[in-house]
C-alpha cells in the first residue's frame, strides 16, 4: 500500500542520498523493526504506529482503524518469529515459511510515478496493511540474510523488554535494544551480585 518515499524531487548530490538512504535495504529493515516495536505492546497505540509510518516516509496523514492495527500486529507477530531465530539456518527456513504462505509475486512498483522504481512481494499497491508489512519486511530481511550469511535480527535480551533489532553487518554479538536496555540490565546483575555476597 504505501509508498517508501517521494523522489519527486530526486536530483543532485543531496536528493540522490536521500534517495539511497530511504531506500536501501537496512532503511526498510529498520523501519521493520520501528514497526515490530510500536506493535509490541498489547494493544498497540495508533498514533505510535502511524508516527513511525510517517518518520520513514509514508505520505501523511496517516490514519489507522482498529483493524488496521490488529492486522498490523498479526503480520508483526509473525514476523517476530524471525527475530527469535538464533542462528541463520533457523531464520532462513522461518523466512521460507512466511515467503511461502504470505507474500505474492516479486514485482516493481513506483507507485504511479511517486516515487522510484522499487521491489515489492504484496500483491498489490492497495494491499492490506497486513499483508504490506509482512512483504517488505519478508523482502528486507531475506536480502539482509543473503548479504551477510547470518540472522538479520534479533530480540532484546532483556526480560522486560520485546524490542527487536537489526544485526550488525560485522562487530561484536548484539543482546540488547538500546544502550537503555544494556545499561539496566548491567545495573541488575551488579545488584545481584552485591545481593549474593560478591559470589560470581
Ligand atoms: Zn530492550
Amino acid at each position: 500500500m504505501p509508498p517508501s518515499g517521494s523522489a519527486s524531487s530526486a536530483s543532485g548530490p543531496a536528493a540522490t542520498h536521500e534517495w539511497s538512504t530511504r531506500h536501501s535495504v537496512l532503511t526498510l529493515a529498520r523501519r521493520t523493526v520501528a514497526l515490530l516495536n510500536a506493535l509490541s505492546p498489547e494493544p498497540p497505540e495508533p498514533e505510535a504506529v502511524a508516527a513511525v509510518l510517517l518518520e520513514y516516509g509514508e505520505p501523511g496523514p496517516v490514519r489507522l482503524t482498529e483493524a488496521d492495527v490488529a492486522d498490523l500486529r498479526a503480520a508483526a507477530e509473525e514476523l517476530r518469529a524471525v527475530f527469535e531465530a538464533t542462528d541463520v539456518d533457523l531464520a532462513a527456513s522461518r523466512l521460507n515459511r512466511l515467503l511461502a504462505r504470505g507474500t505474492g509475486s516479486l514485482r516493481l512498483s513506483s507507485h504511479h510515478g511517486e516515487s522510484p522504481w522499487h521491489p515489492h512481494l504484496d500483491s498489490d499497491d492497495e494491499a492490506p496493511w497486513g499483508e504490506w508489512l509482512l512483504a517488505s519486511s519478508c523482502l528486507a530481511l531475506t536480502v539482509l540474510l543473503w548479504d551477510r550469511q547470518e540472522p538479520p535480527g534479533g530480540v532484546c535480551a532483556s526480560p522486560s523488554c520485546r524490542h527487536v533489532f537489526i544485526t550488525r553487518g560485522s562487530g561484536p554479538d548484539r543482546r540488547y535494544c538500546s544502550r537503555r536496555c544494556a545499561t539496566r540490565e548491567r545495573v541488575a546483575a551488579h545488584r545481584r551480585r552485591a545481593a549474593g555476597g560478591g559470589g560470581g
